[in-house]
């Protein structure tokens, strides 16, 4: 039986108007023939408004050179719009200087340049790193390679059974041995948002550093670094209404400082002698070669476009869906919904997504047959093997909201999943 859904299910204020659809003509077209694209897969990357496209266009057809190194018109005004993207970033996530903002091809790159520069440089065997279950490969898998390397040790956090991280269990985990905290500020499959002020003042005051990837809590809620007190910060552009190709390493000044460059080549450099070098100062020192400079003006139209809606109005707005959703999926029989139930801990707990399992078909005919209806969804293990392993399946179903995201769409989700179940009764 489906939850008949009523209008108190949402409260209506905190939906955001479904005219701002109207920015992003990709949305506006029918798949499979006539079936309207009910696009439910923007944690994995979002669609962009006219804005970010005009921006770029804007970019390549007027005002595209190299940056830093011409003395010619056209560099100038390039180089001039890459930098106020990069102060626009400092501004959307509250930096105090603009030469923390790093720019990088993405969350990923960002934090292998932490893993491989602040890491390589502070990392001796017997030192601990302390994961959580629930992150993505890429907050994984830079920090194996470093323990690989220094005889560090791997070290995991432990998880509520419905997939939340509390702060005492960092208590537990954290010792004098602790020099990394890496931990995800919103889990891209249970959508748990974690309490990330908390643990980072847990990392630093045991003197390790708190690596936090907010590649799905940058796109959907306010971020102040310094409020939460994180040491680095990395999120992508094309979770966030950007382009792909970009993405930010925010650090701590004095850590930034301190750390050897990467990646080595162009712009990186001071000064370069037949067998040395000398680096550049902040951020060009982490910004080897030519950066993605139209991307980075991209970003810049972005946060634009985000901060004239309000990040908390959009936090809000998903916050809504995923309650509403959560109780119209939680009557489809066989369906199992992972992480924190967003009724029970509301929107301080839980973002914009639902991941769920069905007894069957498996997750990747789910997705199948709901992209039939012309349902976009992802299924398989959305790069998150152990955490699988631990709620203890191979794959799961997600779907995932954004500021364009309508209720009209998560109902066309539960009815088509609801449809596909009965196939398979
Ligand atoms: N971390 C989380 C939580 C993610 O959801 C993703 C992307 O899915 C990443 C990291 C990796 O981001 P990117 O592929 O843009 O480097």
């Amino acid at each position: 039986m489906v939850h008949p859904p009523t209008i108190a299910d949402v409260n209506e204020a905190d939906l955001l108007p479904e005219s701002l659809r109207e920015d992003f003509p990709i949305l506006q077209q029918t798949v499979h023939g006539d079936k309207p694209l009910v696009f439910l897969d923007s944690a994995a990357s979002s669609q962009r408004p006219r804005q970010v496209t005009q921006a770029l266009v804007d970019c390549y057809e007027q005002d595209y050179a190299n940056v830093h190194r011409g003395i010619h018109v056209l560099s100038e005004r390039a180089t001039d719009a890459y930098e106020l993207a990069r102060a626009k970033v400092r501004d959307f996530i509250g930096a105090e200087h603009s030469r923390e903002v790093v720019f990088t091809a993405g969350t990923t790159a960002s934090i292998n340049t932490v893993a491989r520069s602040w890491g390589d440089a502070n990392l001796a065997a017997g030192d601990e790193i302390l994961v959580t279950p629930m992150e993505h490969h890429s907050n994984l898998v830079p920090w194996f390679q470093l323990a690989e390397r220094t005889g560090a040790v791997i070290k995991h956090v432990a998880m509520t059974d419905d997939g939340r991280l509390l702060p005492e269990a960092f208590d537990e985990a954290i010792n004098e041995r602790t020099k990394v905290v890496a931990f995800t500020a919103v889990s891209n499959t249970l959508g748990t948002v974690n309490p990330v002020k908390e643990i980072a003042a847990k990392a630093r005051a045991a003197g390790a550093i708190s690596v936090v990837d907010a590649a799905q809590s940058a796109p959907h809620m306010t971020t102040d670094v310094r409020q939460l007190g994180v040491d680095f910060l990395a999120f992508s552009a094309h979770k966030l209404c950007g382009p792909s190709g970009v993405g930010v390493l925010y650090g701590r000044e004095a850590l930034l400082e301190a750390m050897p460059p990467f990646l080595g080549g162009g712009s990186m450099i001071n000064r370069v002698y037949d067998d040395h070098f000398t680096p550049a100062g902040l951020p060009a020192k982490f910004e080897a070669g030519t950066p993605p400079i139209a991307p980075a003006i991209g970003l810049g139209a972005a946060i634009d476009y985000l901060q004239a809606i309000g990040l908390g109005r959009i936090h809000a707005h998903e916050a809504a869906l995923v309650g509403y959703a959560w109780r119209r999926l939680a009557d489809i029989e066989g369906l199992r919904l992972l992480g924190p139930s967003p009724l029970e801990h509301g929107p301080e707990v839980r973002a914009g997504l639902v991941s769920f399992v069905l007894d069957r078909p498996h997750a990747h005919d789910i997705a199948q047959l709901l992209d039939r209806d012309g349902v976009a969804v992802r299924a398989g293990h959305h790069c998150t093997q152990p955490l699988h392993d631990r709620l203890g399946i191979t794959a799961s179903t997600r779907a995932s909201f954004y500021l364009y995201t309508t209720r009209g769409e998560v109902d066309a989700l539960a009815d088509s999943l609801a449809t596909v179940r009965e196939k398979f009764r």
